[in-house]
């Protein structure tokens, strides 16, 4: 059986020891036992999220919790700004104009992060501004933002911050508490090595602030409702019972390697990542590449796109390619959750020879073997 390495920005590998507990007997949601699940299950997010806050989870994909956010937290024609310098902020943009609100837009060339100095101009040039929407990994260019610097100029304001941090959260540092993140969010398919199907939501006393005067529409995602059952804990619907006795098992694992030491592994697998690709003449695609994402410049000839098919349908490698204008035009490898040395290397032995195949060859065979090797057994 032909085994498949998804180094996908989502899904990502799933590690035999949560597959197991996915896999094992479903218990009932309104019990003790479930209770003491949740409640476990929300320390160890807090964890993750570092803060001290509580941690919604919701059951949907990431973008449930950011339809969640915008729906909660704001109400119609509030002023929102929004930063979008890919697919993943555009994302942030057409929620909030589907749910009517006014919307500053702060376009950045796709690759570029954005500056902080400049959302603090925005900022006071706009003094209505309700809440900033934000990425930490923004996923289709491999760029991570400033979340820190962005942060600081919106402490004492009345303004939240809101950030997307679903493919960065457990690669990419965010100090969520310390920096002053009122909102961050998550999904269970990036760095949590989960199936897709859960989302989470940090609320901050701020954000919390922010929902008794929201007028927007909410039922399914009313995060009242969420947080009153977060106390109890509960949950207002059936929650995705065998996710989240995953999620107990992958937070865990989380906990036991500690936040900081991941931060640092994945700092050094991208650059290991970064410099494999370098060795074989592909240009990082990024001007502040991510720990989660790595996106590489496609080699002219070769449309990415048609390079992901060939390393996943012959080689059980699946990497992506590039969405909207970088469709052919780049290919991302994604070093989140599970994903560690081994992997790599497989993916530079495989990437290497599918390169060959379709006529790219300014490389010495194995070139980005050894560079990968020199970095992460340095
Ligand atoms: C994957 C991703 C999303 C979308 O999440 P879904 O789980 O597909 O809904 C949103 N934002 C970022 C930055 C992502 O990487």
């Amino acid at each position: 059986m032909r085994k498949d390495y998804l180094l996908t920005p989502g899904p990502s590998i799933i590690p035999s020891s949560i597959r197991k507990v996915l896999g094992g007997e479903i218990i009932h949601h309104r019990t003790e036992e479930f209770g003491k699940i949740l409640q476990e299950v929300n320390e160890g997010l807090k964890y993750i999220f570092c803060t001290q806050n509580p941690v919604v989870i919701l059951t949907s994909s990431g973008t449930g919790a950011m339809e969640a956010a915008v729906s909660n937290f704001l109400s119609s024609k509030d002023k929102v700004i929004v930063v979008s310098g890919g697919k993943f902020g555009q994302r942030w943009a057409e929620i909030s104009y589907a749910y009517g609100l006014e919307v500053i837009p702060y376009n950045i060339e796709w690759g570029k992060a954005p500056s902080p100095e400049f959302i603090g101009d925005l900022l006071k040039k706009n003094k209505d501004v309700k809440a900033v929407f934000t990425t930490l990994c923004e996923t289709s260019t491999g760029t991570v933002y400033d979340i820190e610097g962005i942060a600081s100029f919106l402490k004492e304001k009345d303004t939240i911050l809101i950030v997307d941090a679903i493919s960065g959260l457990g690669q990419d540092r965010l100090l969520t508490d310390a920096w002053g993140v009122d909102v961050v969010i998550s999904g269970s398919q990036k760095g949590f090595m989960l199936p897709p199907g859960l989302a989470f939501l940090s609320v901050s006393k701020k954000a919390e602030s922010f929902l008794a005067h929201s007028n927007l529409p909410k039922y399914y995602f009313d995060l009242k409702k969420a947080l009153k059952s977060y106390y109890k804990p509960d949950t207002p619907f059936t929650p995705a019972i065998s996710l989240i006795m995953g999620l107990r098992e992958a937070l865990k694992v989380i906990k036991k390697e500690g936040r900081e030491k991941l931060w640092e592994k994945f700092a050094r697998l991208s650059l290991a990542t970064r410099e494999a690709a370098k060795s074989i003449g592909l240009k990082i695609f990024s001007q502040r590449p991510s720990s989660s994402v790595t996106a590489v410049v496609s080699p002219q000839k070769i449309k990415s796109s048609e390079l992901v098919k060939r390393l996943r349908q012959k080689y059980g490698v699946s990497l992506a390619g590039g969405q909207s204008h970088l469709k052919d035009k780049i290919l991302r490898i994604a070093h989140m959750g599970a994903v560690g040395e081994q992997e790599l290397i497989i993916c530079f032995s495989i990437l290497e020879k599918g390169l060959r195949e379709m006529g790219y060859n300014e490389f010495e065979t194995g070139a980005s073997l050894k560079k990968l090797e020199e970095v992460l057994y340095a």
